[in-house]
């Protein structure tokens, strides 16, 4: 097939599909997108592309900047924002040949686990019944839930999402596809808009792991424009076609309660088909996972209320008319009260409260020290040291330490909206409790991969998630192979 063939496909099913789905929130001009696969296509015919992904329609989430899309992050604030650069992801893409379709809908600025709290109104499930009115479908997952709906729909070849606490990975479960979240600082984030800079990820949504290796190679790149980018490059993983020698660890802690029996059916299943491999499946502690989620609800808010201080209505996006006051505060106030969405806001508030004099030592300090428990957990069970940790390399578990870790990566299936909105016991903290199974990772900057595996008892995927020894990214892609 041919990348104006392939462009064909995607475009019929964006006219068939998006306009229930809204997993795009904005889309290339036709003319223009069939205009560069023609030119891939004439590359591949001369045997010169400039890639493996040459003319490869590949969608990304409107909180990664690019110069030809508006980045509204679906946020009223930033409604007609389009951004001065291309964050470095999207460059390298394009330097391959790639073809950016358009942009997806998330959670305003990534906050959230459904993508329900989105200003584009939300996204749906491909997988699930077609939305008759408003509540008629089920959740894509989020914050990534339109990178996950295009790519489920088969909209387009793969996905660019952001992962800073499970939003690659929960929409990945949700939608029976593949979702990577690399270690902290691999893919640079210049051009990812900041929500909690410590934990943010790009991350990648494919239907197989041969796609998101091949993603994987373009986007880990040492880039000086971000500071935080790693510069620790990788052995080469040597596995032979099977598992012998490896060792997966069975974390006790995440058999927590709430996890549906298709989830724990998976997760056995899947640990069985890695010892038929070859692999030692063992069980492992991790006894601080209990503290991540608390945690990361104070780091994440807190960082997302210093970030999102520029939105003031001067620097950029939307500012607010119907404010007369030539005090600034007022126009600050007026711009943000009707710019951001209620979660957003919440998270501000949240954030701030943490910070504040009074309570930074007993929340914000208290929680970093949780943070750094939940990290030594990690290192305290895998075979290698943590690279930004470790100086002793000898003395490390290497003889009853684990390689990877399997773990189930949400606790049921993608849920109707209409149980979202209906259900009167759904708080905000009932919502945060859904990523306890993503967070740790999140909290430690690991490389954490979910693989679809299996079905619940009304046809709607789960997945299982492995997690990685920090800057073992390939490792847990060529492992994750071996569960397709
Ligand atoms: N659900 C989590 C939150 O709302 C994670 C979101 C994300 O990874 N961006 O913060």
């Amino acid at each position: 097939t041919t990348p104006s063939a392939l462009l064909k496909s995607c475009l019929e099913r964006i006219a068939a599909r998006n306009g229930h789905l809204n997993a795009f929130t904005h889309l290339a001009s036709t003319d223009e997108l069939i205009r560069k696969a023609l030119l891939a296509d004439a590359r591949w015919a001369q045997g010169t592309p400039q890639g493996p992904l040459d003319g490869i329609p590949i969608a990304v989430k409107a909180n990664i900047c690019t110069k030809e899309h508006p980045t509204t992050c679906a946020s009223n604030i930033l409604k007609d924002f389009t951004s001065p650069i291309d964050a470095t992801a999207v460059r390298l893409l394009m330097q391959h040949g790639v073809i950016i379709l358009g942009k997806t809908n998330m959670d305003e600025f990534g906050m959230g686990s459904t993508n329900i709290h989105s200003a584009h109104g939300p996204a749906y499930n491909p997988l699930g019944p077609v939305p008759e009115g408003h509540l008629g479908g089920r959740s894509p997952g989020g914050s990534s839930g339109g990178s996950a709906s295009a790519v489920a729909a088969n909209m387009c070849f793969a996905a660019l999402g952001s992962d800073t606490g499970g939003s690659v990975r929960t929409p990945a479960a949700y939608t029976g596809i593949v979702g990577f979240k690399p270690s902290y600082g691999r893919f640079s984030r210049r051009g990812l808009v900041a929500y909690a800079s410590s934990l943010d990820t790009i991350g990648l949504l494919t239907k197989k792991v041969a796609d998101a290796k091949i993603l994987y190679d373009i986007l880990a790149q040492y880039d000086e424009k971000d500071s935080t980018c790693l510069q620790i490059n990788e052995e080469p993983t040597v596995l032979h076609g099977d598992l012998n020698g490896v060792r997966v660890g069975i974390p006790q802690e995440y058999f927590m309660t709430g996890l549906s029996s298709a989830v724990l059916q998976a997760w056995n299943a899947a640990a069985q088909h890695l010892a038929s491999r070859g692999a030692t499946v063992v069980p492992v502690s991790l006894p601080n996972t209990k503290h991540a989620l608390p945690a990361y609800y104070v780091i994440a808010p807190a960082e997302a209320s210093s970030n999102l201080a520029r939105y003031d209505g001067i620097r950029y996006g939307h500012q607010s008319e119907r404010c007369d006051s030539t005090l600034k505060h007022e126009l600050y106030t007026a711009t943000r009260t009707e710019g951001f969405g209620t979660e957003v806001k919440r998270r501000i508030m949240l954030g701030t409260f943490v910070l504040q004099a009074n309570s930074y030592t007993s929340y914000f300090l208290q929680a970093q020290k949780l943070r750094r428990l939940v990290q030594s957990d990690f290192d305290n069970v895998f075979a290698k040291p943590n690279p930004l940790r470790s100086t002793d390399s000898g003395s490390h578990n290497s003889a009853n330490g684990v390689d990877i870790l399997l773990t189930p990566s949400a606790m049921g299936s993608a849920p109707l909206l209409a149980d979202i909105a209906n259900d009167t016991g759904e708080t905000p903290v009932n919502e945060y409790a859904d990523d306890a199974l993503t967070i740790p990772a999140s909290l430690a900057g690991l490389p954490a991969l979910v693989i679809p595996y299996g079905q619940d008892t009304e046809g709607m995927p789960v997945g299982v998630q492995l997690l990685g020894q920090y800057g073992n990214d390939r490792a847990v892609l060529d492992i994750g192979k071996m569960l397709e």
